[in-house]
């Protein structure tokens, strides 16, 4: 039997280590073959360390950026990671580009999918990017675009930890333990050396939600010792035969 699957969509080329590193490692130890697509590489909004440097250009900010996000998702053990290259600040896809997502949400047929959280005012880029997710997962699951093809499921849409996570209004209802990968999620993250004032904070958030696990998980009364978590929170309601 194939793999189960999991898809990431990231809007800028980053953005996939910091907020879902952990997901994807652990999914990947679990069997699962993670895909991740960046939907730019971030080269004009997320890169101001590379710019700061002589001579720099958009070509050569994009290409450092491409290879520091491959070399983090093989310290994550991702299986497939695709560019889209459609730019940033502002990102926008055509409809042409939302049906080459939407191919590849059909060909991976996720089990699951990450994006952002679906209000951030502070970058535009990633909530249009869970806008996007969920416009392409829709349009996946239509048995009217391309008749013939397999069409989706109802995979949930986990919305990942964004920066300022207050402001964005994004509340967490599932937490993931992910202590047994995190080395691969630091290393993963110190791959991000234009983002080096990143790499603590996001160790920091990675404590705070272990501590929420062992709080949801039972706290003292038997809960689980995890050092480091993820928090997400859920777009779609769970089908269940049992509370
Ligand atoms: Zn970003």
């Amino acid at each position: 039997m194939a793999n189960k699957t999991a898809l990431v969509v990231s809007a800028h080329s980053a953005d996939f280590v910091w907020r879902c590193g952990g997901a994807i490692a652990l999914h990947e130890e679990k069997g699962y073959d993670v895909t991740v697509v960046c939907l730019s590489y971030g080269e004009r909004g997320e890169s101001a360390k590379l710019w700061k440097q002589e001579g720099m250009t958009l070509e050569k900010v994009k290409t450092e950026r491409r290879k520091e996000a491959e070399n983090a998702a093989s310290a994550l053990g991702v299986t497939d990671i695709q560019f889209f290259d459609l730019g940033d600040y502002p990102l926008e896809l055509d409809t042409d580009a939302k049906y080459k997502l939407v191919d590849v949400i059909r060909k991976v047929q996720p089990a699951f999918m990450l994006s952002h959280s679906q209000y951030d005012p502070y970058n535009t880029d990633h909530m249009y990017a869970t806008r996007i997710a969920l416009e392409c997962r829709m349009i996946a699951q239509a048995w009217g675009h391309n008749p013939g093809e397999k069409v989706l499921g109802a995979p949930q849409l986990y919305l990942f930890e964004p920066h300022q996570t207050e402001q964005m209004g994004w509340k967490p209802d599932t937490f993931l333990d992910i202590t047994s990968v995190w080395d691969k999620k630091r290393a993963a993250i110190e791959c991000m050396q234009g983002q080096e004032h990143l790499w603590d904070y996001y160790t920091n958030v990675a404590e705070n939600r272990g501590n929420h696990f062992r709080r949801n998980s039972g706290g003292q009364a038997g809960g689980r010792p995890a050092k480091y978590a993820e928090g997400f929170q859920s777009v779609f309601p769970r089908t269940v035969d049992e509370l």
